[in-house]
Order: C-alpha cells, then sequence, then structure tokens
C-alpha cells in the first residue's frame, strides 16, 4: 500500500515545480526590460538577487536533482539554497546535529510477537498461578500471502524502533531476530528489567471470519498483586495508542480491550499493552501488513501514539 502517500508526495513536489516556472517568467521579463540600460540592469539583478525571490526556485528550474527537489517538497530550503550543486550545498548538506528528541530519557521495550519456532511449553499466567498457558503457540498467517505473523510483527517492531531511536527513546527488543526462546514471563521480564516506561507487544490478528478486519488495543485488566500497579497507565496508554493507530491508518477502531488472561501482562511490573495491528485472515489486510510502506505507516501511527502517551 502507500499509493495514497505517493500521490501526495508528487503533488506536492508538483505544486513546488510549477512555482518557479512562473517566477523564472518574471525574472526573464525583468532582465528583458533591464537589458535597455547597464544601469537598470544593475539594479534589476541586484533585486533578482536580494529581493526575497526563493533562492530554491533557481535550482528547481534549472534542472535540479530529483532529490534536491524533494528536498524542497519536504521544505528544506537551506539544503537546496544557492544555484546548484555548489559548495554551498555541499556544506548545508553536512549530517545535523541529532536533536535530543523528544522522547530523551525514555524507555520502550518492544515486544515482537511470536518466533520463528512455536514453543508449545507451558508457563503460569501470572506469578504464584496454578493456571498455565502455552508459550508461544506461533500465531496466526496470512490468508493471501501465507506470510507468518512473527514476520510481520518483527519487521513493524523494527520500523517502530527505528522511528523511537530517532526521537530520543531508548528501545530494548524482546526479539530483533526471527528466533526468540523464552515464554511471554520472559518477555515481560525483559521490559521489567529495562525498567520501561512501557511495554509495547506488537500482533497481528486472525478471525475464522474472513471479513473481520481493523485493529485493537488490548490491556491488563486489574488484578490486585499482579497488575493493580500497572492498570491505569496502561489503558491509559492503550488508549492513546488506539487512537493513533485509527487516525494515522484509517481502519477500523476494534476499540481498547481489558484482558485479564495475557501472561505477558500478569508478569509485568511496567505499563503494558498488545497492539493487534491488523488481520492476517482478512484478505485486504493480509496484503498490506506484508507491505513495507504499510508496516511503516503502522510503525508511525504506533510512534505517534506511544509519544503522545509518555508526553
Ligand atoms: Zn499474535
Amino acid at each position: 500500500m502507500g499509493p495514497r502517500e505517493d500521490r501526495s508526495g508528487a503533488a506536492s513536489n508538483g505544486a513546488r515545480l510549477a512555482r518557479p516556472g512562473r517566477r523564472r517568467t518574471a525574472l526573464l521579463a525583468i532582465l528583458g526590460c533591464a537589458a535597455l540600460t547597464g544601469l537598470v540592469t544593475a539594479i534589476a539583478l541586484s533585486r533578482s538577487d536580494g529581493s526575497g525571490l526563493p533562492q530554491n526556485e533557481n535550482t528547481v528550474a534549472t534542472g535540479a536533482s530529483p532529490q534536491a527537489a524533494s528536498q524542497a517538497a519536504a521544505g528544506d530550503l537551506r539544503q537546496v539554497s544557492g544555484a546548484g550543486p555548489g559548495p554551498r550545498l555541499e556544506a548545508a548538506a553536512e549530517p545535523a546535529q541529532p536533536a535530543a528528541g523528544d522522547l530523551a530519557g525514555r524507555v520502550i521495550c518492544i515486544d515482537p510477537g511470536h518466533a520463528a519456532t512455536a514453543d508449545a511449553g507451558v508457563e503460569p499466567i501470572g506469578p504464584g498461578s496454578a493456571e498455565m498457558k502455552v508459550k508461544d503457540p506461533g500465531g496466526t498467517s496470512g490468508i493471501v500471502t501465507g506470510v507468518r505473523e512473527p514476520v510481520v510483527t518483527l519487521a513493524v517492531s523494527l520500523y517502530l524502533r527505528e522511528i523511537l531511536e530517532s526521537r530520543g527513546a531508548t528501545v530494548v527488543m524482546t526479539r530483533s531476530g526471527p528466533d526468540y526462546s523464552g515464554g511471554n514471563r520472559e518477555r515481560a521480564q525483559v521490559a521489567n528489567d529495562a525498567g520501561a516506561d512501557l511495554l509495547v507487544r506488537i500482533h497481528a490478528d486472525g478471525s475464522a471470519d474472513p471479513s473481520r478486519r481493523g485493529v485493537s488495543t488490548l490491556y491488563p485488566a486489574l488484578i490486585p498483586g499482579w497488575t493493580d500497579d500497572i492498570h491505569t497507565q496502561s489503558r491509559a496508554a492503550a488508549q492513546a495508542v488506539q487512537a493513533a493507530m485509527v487516525s494515522g491508518l484509517g481502519t477500523a477502531d476494534l476499540g481498547i480491550v481489558e484482558r485479564s488472561d495475557i501472561t505477558g501482562f500478569n508478569w509485568a511490573d511496567v505499563p503494558a499493552i498488545l497492539v493487534e495491528v491488523g488481520f492476517m485472515s482478512n484478505a485486504e489486510e493480509d496484503v498490506m501488513l506484508s507491505d513495507a510502506a504499510y508496516q511503516q505507516r503502522v510503525a508511525m501511527a504506533l510512534s505517534q501514539g506511544i509519544g503522545s502517551f509518555l508526553s
């Protein structure tokens, strides 16, 4: 997916490119008149250099690289100032000092759901519980693509890590490759050990009903001794992330869902949520979820929700 993004990008470039052409015509007209006398020429040239005409127009109108044009479209006028790829561009292209970022000092644990190999071992669903659950049933898989859920959750998680780190956050991953050994208790422990401000668990949904689609965010029910310390904050995080996902992806809103049976919640000592980013049992969402551009949109929406919860 992502055609909507592509189209809007092209439209933006087009609008940006159209303006220089018009201004260039005006500039040529000024120069034409100015040619009548040297004095007027000097005045006209001085005006064209310093009259406030956007300098980037020259770059774009005289055949700047697509890269420069896209930088102009992105509003980075500094990068394309001057009339071409001369020393000024080189100087401007020096890497900027990384900003501290709005998430500096924050620690976020990302847990990409499942792993390449399912784990039929069992573990207690909470501290001291006799109720046991399978460590990793393996997750769902795409009805059209056949792609497995752990592949999608990892891809989205790696994009999310990149975005969060660019905003200054410290990111801890329960896994950053296809393999993982341990159960959901251990996944929660990774977040606990890191003293994470939030544990974000990424999953994709499956349903026997192929028409079912949309996103939901799970959060821990209040269970005294287990989740009473994280319930309220987790709920707030779920609300923030769910809202950002719905508005960022324009997909069906299946709401936030309280759960008492999630091992990875009941062992958590830090606020925790689990985001179901779409249904792999729905043909359209399955295809989208394996598309890199859509995975990046999901990651961006997640990061926005996480950011609004943490700020
Ligand atoms: Zn899952």
